[in-house]
């Protein structure tokens, strides 16, 4: 995009432009997401922020009168892609001044007020830390200034209702930000260092979710594995809450919640007493998502991970002996700067040893600020992409394989909603995170836990009918 002002001078939560009308009475929101589960979570905050605000909520971007960007840097497409629908809403602002453009989230801290430069229609810039005091900053907009907020910054606890996507699950973010460096990843440089939430606030926030209704709950991280470090975590009743291990004992007898899940684990910090934990809680769900990155110990060390691969392969054998059932998950990166094919075999290798149930994968892509990217072996675009298309492959064979285990089975479904393709139909998931189609004929509704005869498996996805004894 054009830039037309290259002389927007430094600022920061300061004012340099004209007021802009923004008062929230009778104006509508749209906010677009970008990226991970965390910063799903961060827009189910900001717009319950914006509706305690007195904004209402309005589908069609194009239409709003506030438009939030919430936005996701560790991949460059995603980071090009806002930049073309901001194209589009700097016009909309040139001819309505009353239009409100905010960009959230990662690329809004990585490139701060250099993306004013760019796109100087912009009214708020706010990194990920500043999610829940969205309405203060409005309020500095609305007094006519320019914001960019980007400071580290103590997250507050978040006192406003999210606007949640769903009735029956929900996210609660435990901690924030991420101390480690992986040599590939922004994340640490976005969302800053390591804040936990105390466990009394996370079990006043479940507790709240359960008596709305709510079934199953998600407690997120950007490396969950660290929860607690920065916590003197003493709970009321005398007892220590240091790890996500201590947490899950903590909330577990929240009444109502019927299923607890967690992501993002680090191999690096995942013990056997969280894996005793998980098979002696019965509402943590069999499910764990455990990014391996690299198949390849030499690989792994040149991203920092601090694992090897056979340490990798103990912690899945390990819940596997206590949790034969349990679906494994991960996150995997091929066409690292310098991987050769033989390194690259090593990843297919563990893929096929594990047998993942679902693999997310990405070809490396160079971002800014870290070291990585200025590694001058860094591999044609070609060659990711080749070893992407053999690795996707692998991947949706192992996940075929794997589903073959539920043929024939009955599986407990918690029921979400009417699928939005086939409004016949209910989805719901098991718990191990499988994604299950049922007739909606069956009397069933959003929040029930049903048994469902699995009759078709697919590489992704289930469909049954529920089960004679329901
Ligand atoms: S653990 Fe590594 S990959 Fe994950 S957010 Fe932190 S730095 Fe990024």
């Amino acid at each position: 995009m054009e830039n037309l002002d290259p002389d927007v001078p430094n600022r920061s939560d300061e004012h340099l432009s004209p007021p802009t009308d923004c008062s929230p009475a009778g104006r509508r929101y749209a906010i677009t997401t970008f990226g991970c589960q965390m910063n799903k979570a961060d827009s189910e905050r900001m717009a319950g922020i914006l509706e305690a605000m007195g904004y209402q909520h309005e589908e069609d971007e194009l239409a709003a009168d506030l438009v939030i960007y919430n936005t996701c840097s560790i991949r460059d497409n995603a980071e090009q892609k806002v930049y073309s629908y901001l194209g589009r809403q700097a016009q909309r602002k040139r001819r309505n001044p009353h239009l409100t453009l905010v960009v959230a989230g990662c690329v809004a801290q990585q490139e701060g007020e250099s993306l004013l430069r760019r796109v100087p229609e912009l009214d708020l810039v706010m990194g990920p830390q500043h999610a829940n005091r969205l309405d203060s900053l409005l309020e500095q907009v609305e007094r006519g200034q320019q914001v960019v907020a980007t400071a580290d910054h103590h997250i507050l606890e978040d006192l406003t209702k999210p606007r949640r996507g769903s009735t029956v699950t929900a996210w609660v973010n435990v901690i924030y930000g991420c101390n480690e460096r992986c040599t590939y990843c922004v994340v640490p440089a976005t969302r800053g260092g390591e804040q936990s939430r105390t466990p009394q606030a996370i079990a006043r926030e479940i507790g709240d979710l359960a008596r709305q209704g709510y079934k199953e709950i998600t407690l997120l991280g950007q490396n969950i594995d660290a929860y607690g470090r920065d916590l003197p975590g003493i709970t009321p009743s005398g007892r220590r809450c240091h790890t996500l291990t201590d947490l899950l004992h903590f909330i577990h007898p929240v009444e109502g919640i019927e299923r607890i899940r967690f992501a993002t684990s680090h191999p690096r910090y995942f013990t056997q007493r969280l894996i005793t934990a998980c098979a002696e809680l019965p509402k943590v769900c069999e499910h764990f998502h455990i990014p391996f990155q690299s198949g390849d110990d030499e690989v792994l060390r040149q991203m920092a991970r601090g694992y090897t691969v056979s340490r990798y392969r103990r912690i899945i054998q390990s819940i596997r002996q206590v949790m034969p059932e349990a679906a494994i998950s991960a996150d995997a990166i091929v066409g690292f700067p310098g991987e050769t094919e033989e390194q690259f075999q090593n990843t297919l290798q563990l893929v096929e040893d594990i047998g993942f149930d679902q693999l997310n994968t990405a070809a490396y892509s160079p971002r800014p600020h870290t070291p990585a990217a200025t590694r001058p072996d860094q591999l044609p675009e070609t060659v990711k992409l080749d070893r992407l298309r053999r690795l996707n492959g692998l991947a949706e064979r192992c996940a075929r394989q794997r589903n073959q285990r539920y043929a024939h089975k009955v599986v407990e479904v918690l029921v979400e909603g009417a699928n939005p393709k086939n409004p016949q139909q209910l989805m719901g998931r098991t718990r191990t995170n499988r994604l299950v189609f049922l007739p909606a004929t069956a009397g069933h509704g959003p929040g029930d836990l049903v048994q469902v005869h699995i009759d078709v498996v697919r590489p992704f996805s289930l469909s049954g009918s529920l089960a004679p004894s329901a």
